[in-house]
């Protein structure tokens, strides 16, 4: 993903990596299928009614079968994870429902619902954006709080006296773990955005190169690892751009820029140091390689056309580290060698300041000297 991409809409959400959830859900599934059937055999062999175990768990088989397919097809986990969601919740209602309706004791007895409502709860803060698990977690605890007191009112009977504690005890956890969950958000969200803008801070629009600070550091590695820093200049880019237009000018930058890319050697980095110009690192390269590679640059660009323009050479300063040097001392030095090449006739490096200095005469600018 380029640095300056949107990037995905919301706050990411922490998950396991995908394949062991995908080992998981399939060991659930398989579990879950084991356990209907010898359901269903003990409660055949005993000879009871049982709508939970002989209707309601056989029916959600369905849909869980259906993602246990699509698991082992290696298919994307949206689709059973949101599925098997679907089967658990439709699991909870129907154990609520026939609950309460075949209840003898007070209403609301039982906490056991409740732990079930705070783990899929959870489930669906895992799953889904903080805003729809929000308004899943509001509907759940709405449905089981007011199933009791419904059903009293309905069926008659009486209400567990601990069950309006229960219940505010239950809603607090749920208000809590929405609170965090959206904390989280936020925090990921600002996070994110700081990344952003510090990548925005770091890289240069036009050509998606790091720009001058987002070069420090690489400058750094290489004062501190020892190597060559090559700085490049087009060659009379101002006649680019008053013959082309700016705009065709900004196109060969973005181009040179790719060439430069292109031709960086490992551990390397290159960055718009400013306007044409280019720095480039060569870290732990010595002079003759960082010579041939200052050769092999000028040669790509004498070599390629550019967009309308045809031939846009280039010239580059070469300089290796030295023990002492710094940032600035490191730059001006290639900055005089580049000085030192564009008076030898451009389209070629150097490295040092004699009269001698370019290394390469190559075959000439796109636009010779007059
Ligand atoms: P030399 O060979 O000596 O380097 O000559 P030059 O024409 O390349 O150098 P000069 O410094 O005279 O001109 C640099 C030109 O680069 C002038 C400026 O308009 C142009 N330039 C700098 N930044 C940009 C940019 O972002 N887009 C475009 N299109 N042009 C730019
Ligand atoms: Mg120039
Ligand atoms: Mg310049």
């Amino acid at each position: 993903m380029s640095p300056l991409s949107p990037r995905p809409a919301g706050p990411p959400t922490w998950r396991p990596p995908e394949e062991l959830r995908r080992t998981l859900y399939i060991l659930a599934i398989a579990l879950g299928l084991v356990v209907v059937l010898f359901l269903n055999v003990l409660t055949y062999r005993s000879g009871d009614v049982n709508l939970y175990v002989q209707v309601v768990l056989p029916v959600t088989m369905i849909p869980a079968l259906i993602s246990l397919g699509w698991l082992l097809r290696d298919g994307p986990l949206d689709v059973p994870e949101r599925l098997m969601f679907f089967t658990v919740n439709v699991q909870v209602f129907a154990q609520a429902l026939l609950e309460e309706m075949q209840r003898t004791a007070p209403a609301g007895e039982t906490d056991l619902l409740y732990w079930s409502v705070v783990v899929n709860v959870m489930l669906g803060y895992l799953i889904f954006p903080n805003r729809v698990a929000g308004w899943y977690s509001a509907g759940l605890f709405g449905f089981s709080a007011g199933l009791p007191w419904l059903g009293v009112a309905l069926r008659g009977g009486v209400v567990s006296p601990d069950l309006p504690r229960l219940q505010l005890t239950v809603g607090i956890v749920l208000l809590f773990v929405h609170a965090l969950s959206w904390y989280r958000g936020q925090f990921e969200a600002q996070r994110s955005a700081v990344r952003v803008m510090e990548q925005l801070a770091h890289t240069d629009l036009l050509t998606n190169l790091p720009n001058r600070r987002g070069m420090y550091p690489a400058v750094e590695a290489l004062l501190a690892s020892g190597g060559g820093a090559l700085l490049l200049d087009l060659d009379h880019f101002k006649r680019v751009n008053d013959t082309f237009g700016h705009q065709v000018g900004d196109e060969v930058l973005a181009r040179a820029a790719r060439l430069l890319e292109a031709q960086l050697p490992p551990g390397g980095r290159v960055g718009r140091w400013g306007g044409e110009e280019f720095l480039m690192t060569l870290p732990g390269l010595d002079a003759p390689a960082a010579g041939a590679l200052a050769e092999t640059v000028c040669r790509a660009f004498r070599t390629q056309t550019m967009v309308d323009v045809g031939v846009v050479t280039i010239s580059a300063g070469l300089t290796l580290t030295r023990p002492g040097d710094t940032l600035p001392s490191l730059v001006a030095r290639a900055d005089e060698h580049l000085y030192a090449a564009k008076r030898a006739g451009r389209d070629g490096w150097a490295d040092r300041m004699a009269a001698d200095g370019p290394g390469s005469a190559g075959s000439g600018p796109a636009f010779p000297d007059v």
